[in-house]
């Protein structure tokens, strides 16, 4: 069965990168009626938070990226010591003492001399004597022993790929303080969990020749790789350092809609060109890994605006009644509030400051020449109750009153009564405005 997993470490809050790594993982799964996993890469006691989980659990379920089972590699760290202890007994992992300072020198005079900065298996040369006085010195690390020889492989996005081993470090799966890193928790957790696709950015292709090294020797199945690219901002610039302005929570708070964002991260990085999608089955049915290249992918918040706005102004008023009513606009009045103002929001948080405006006013904009006419014009604004005509029936008075016409007329009102250059149609406004005369 076609099963895929999303394995954040829960050492901060998602951001839009983990989301393309999430949403891709999601659909291949979904698409082929397989199995999708949340996996919590948690094994790094000082740094995963509890409140991450929930944070984690919370962006997913608000994007609708429901999983199949959630799986915590705190809760398996038995079967890793297993794998560890398999993986000695086949001869593939072996103990080393050397301290990040030494490690550090020894890497330095390598590069000094302008070889690769690998690490030189000195530990593999030990006795067991030697072993045994290190050990009461110092508390080991345990690194993989990896075969020397390149390690090929077809990757889904990035095509064929071919990695020397021998130009990598033998990766330390246990750390001194007995700590199980990411590499060993992930390729068991790949293997015991039957996963077939592994979807993640392109910072991982390394490791990936390891890992696959690894799977072999444990007898597990290796499974499909893919490696995105990167986000990167709207200039090109690295992303990384403003990952955290760009948490899922915080455009949650912004008002992007879910819609928005799925349509825009499955796209974008494609050939497809960035459309909105109504629905999950929509962005499934054209999802395809083999239209997305390696370049880097630019992403600019600003994007979602545009589509957030596009979405909620294809909604009708009962998909909105709870926001509308949120905000103390009175049941009987809903239907027309909305009509009146969602082609002029880009989020659903816009909704509050038109029901201000409507309610309580706001400061009007008046330019000093036209100050004489709006008074003009508001001392003849008929009784109300205003109807969805009063604007044309005023607006005709005024000009035959004053003889301005067209923008003249129109724009120097508009300010006036609402603060603004644009917004809705103001004979559809207008009878939402409480004490016009009290305003100016
Ligand atoms: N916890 C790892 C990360 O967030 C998972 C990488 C993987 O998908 O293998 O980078």
């Amino acid at each position: 069965m076609t099963t895929t997993r999303f394995a954040p470490s829960p050492t901060g809050h998602l951001h839009v990168g983990n989301l393309r790594t999430a949403l891709f993982n999601y659909l291949i799964a979904r698409r082929e009626s397989g199995k999708f996993i949340l996996r919590i890469d948690d094994t790094d006691p000082q740094r995963s938070k509890p409140e991450y989980v929930d944070s984690i659990k919370r962006d997913m379920e608000w994007l609708g990226l429901y999983w199949d089972k959630i799986e915590y590699q705190s809760s398996r760290l038995e079967r890793y010591a297993e794998i560890a202890k398999k993986l000695c007994e086949i001869g593939k992992f072996y103990e080393c003492f050397e301290s990040s300072i030494e490690l550090d020198l020894k890497r330095k005079k390598q590069l000094n001399m302008g070889k690769p900065p690998v690490y030189d298996r000195s530990a593999l040369a030990l006795s067991e004597t030697e072993r045994g006085v290190l050990r009461k010195k110092t508390d080991g690390h345990w690194r993989f022993k990896l075969d020397q020889s390149r390690v090929d492989w077809t990757d889904q996005i990035l095509g064929n790929l071919s990695i020397d081993a021998a130009s990598v470090s033998d990766p330390v799966l246990i750390r001194g303080d007995g700590q199980v890193l990411y590499t060993l928790a992930s390729i068991c957790d790949d293997t015991d969990m039957g996963v077939t696709h592994v979807v993640r950015g392109s910072d991982h292709v390394t490791n990936t020749a390891t890992q696959i090294q690894i799977i072999q020797s444990i007898g597990g199945n290796v499974p499909q790789f893919a490696h995105h690219s990167l986000l990167t901002g709207p200039k090109g610039d690295g992303l990384s350092k403003r990952l955290g302005s760009l948490a899922l929570r915080d455009m949650r708070e912004a008002g992007v809609q879910p819609m928005a964002l799925l349509s825009h991260l499955a796209k974008l990085g494609s050939s497809d060109p960035v459309e909105l999608r109504g629905s999950m089955a929509e962005i499934m049915s054209e999802f395809d890994l083999e239209k997305f290249g390696a370049a880097p992918t630019k992403f600019d918040k600003a994007d979602l605006i545009p589509l957030t706005a596009k979405y909620l102004q294809g909604l009708s008023v009962s998909d909105v009644a709870t926001d509308i009513s949120n905000i103390g606009v009175p049941t009987e009045k809903a239907e027309g509030f909305w009509n009146v103002v969602r082609m002029n929001i880009s989020s659903l948080n816009d909704l509050q400051m038109w029901w201000d405006l409507m309610e309580q006013g706001t400061d009007p904009q008046i330019e000093e020449q036209d100050r004489e006419f709006v008074l003009e014009a508001i001392a003849m604004l008929p009784v109300q109750p205003f109807s969805s005509d009063t604007w044309s029936i005023w607006t005709k008075l005024v000009q035959e009153a004053t003889g301005r016409k067209g923008k003249n007329l129109f724009m120097p009102l508009r300010r006036a009564l609402t603060g603004m250059s644009h917004g809705p149609d103001m004979g559809a406004l207008l009878p939402y405005l409480k004490n016009i005369k009290d305003r100016i």
